[in-house]
């Protein structure tokens, strides 16, 4: 059986029709659902890095950072299929910004 591969209508990234929803490919999906959560993340892994020099702890920053992560990892979670592992879609989708980005101790929290 030979599967139907189109166009994604955002990226232009040739997908199989199973993947695709209202012409979308899944990384794109999965890209528009999280565009607000990881412009915060970005704001507070600035803030983090601006921070970092000094030995100031950052309890309330961390906490923010924890909360927009787990709220990222729902959206992800929402856009796969049921039972598909959430957390590969979630470090392709976190690497290429976050790859400068000083990590935080142990890494992205998963719930
Ligand atoms: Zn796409």
């Amino acid at each position: 059986m030979s599967s139907l591969v189109l166009p994604c209508a955002r990226c232009g990234r040739q997908t199989e029709t199973s993947e695709l929803r209202e012409g979308r490919c899944r990384r794109c999906r999965i890209e528009i659902a999280t565009e607000a959560d990881r412009a915060e993340l970005e704001r507070l892994l600035g803030k983090q890095r601006r921070y970092s020099g000094r030995a100031v702890p950052t309890p309330a920053l961390e906490r923010q950072l924890d909360r927009v992560r787990r709220r990222l990892v729902d959206r992800v979670r929402e856009v796969l299929p049921p039972g598909e592992p959430v957390e590969p879609a979630v470090a392709e989708l976190l690497e290429p910004p976050t790859k400068t980005a000083r990590r935080t101790p142990g890494g992205l929290v998963l719930p």
